[in-house]
């Protein structure tokens, strides 16, 4: 984005610093919730390990898709996504929840709690970029409704584990 578009921006009363910061704090989250996903995928342990292997293996690789998703925004923005690991822990909004516990009931438990944040997350990027800067708002948009869906498919599963278990 050159020096025109930013002026546009600013005109609608968006920061661009600030908007940068924000999508910089949603980039942690995403390398953060794809390596919870990812790793937790590796060690998961438990009954229906198969069907949640799959299900947290997909939702990393959503997750890395979002991250490059935000992370071209930045630029585009004028930017620079965050450049060291270590800034993920500092700049995150929902953190991360090690799967110490490999026990699947566990993994979802914490899965659906990143998401539930992930949701508020996006929410309120909507909410701040609505009517003021339609490319960032769309990005969000599109990046929730995975969210949403990630939050409901780790709750079915978990109500399948509840009627397994009757
Ligand atoms: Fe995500
Ligand atoms: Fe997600
Ligand atoms: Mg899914």
């Amino acid at each position: 984005m050159g020096t025109k578009g930013r002026e546009i921006l600013k005109e609608r009363g968006i920061n661009v610093e600030e908007l940068v910061k924000i999508l910089n704090k949603a980039f942690a989250d995403e390398w953060l919730a794809y390596y919870q996903y990812w790793i937790g995928a590796k060690v998961a342990k438990g009954i229906p390990r198969e069907a949640v292997v799959a299900e947290l293996t997909q939702h990393a690789a959503d997750e890395l898709r979002h991250a490059g998703m935000v992370a071209d925004r930045i630029i585009q923005l004028g930017g620079i996504p965050l450049l060291e690991p270590k800034q993920w822990e500092i700049n995150t909004n929902c953190g991360y929840e090690s799967p110490r516990d490999p026990d699947v009931r566990t993994l979802l438990d914490q899965n659906i709690k990143g998401e539930q944040c992930a949701i508020t997350v996006y929410k309120k990027l909507i909410d701040y970029t609505k009517d003021k800067d339609p490319v960032t708002c769309d990005i969000a948009l599109k990046i929730l409704e995975d969210e949403l869906e990630h939050e409901e498919d780790l709750e079915a599963i978990k109500e399948d584990i509840k009627i397994m278990c009757k």
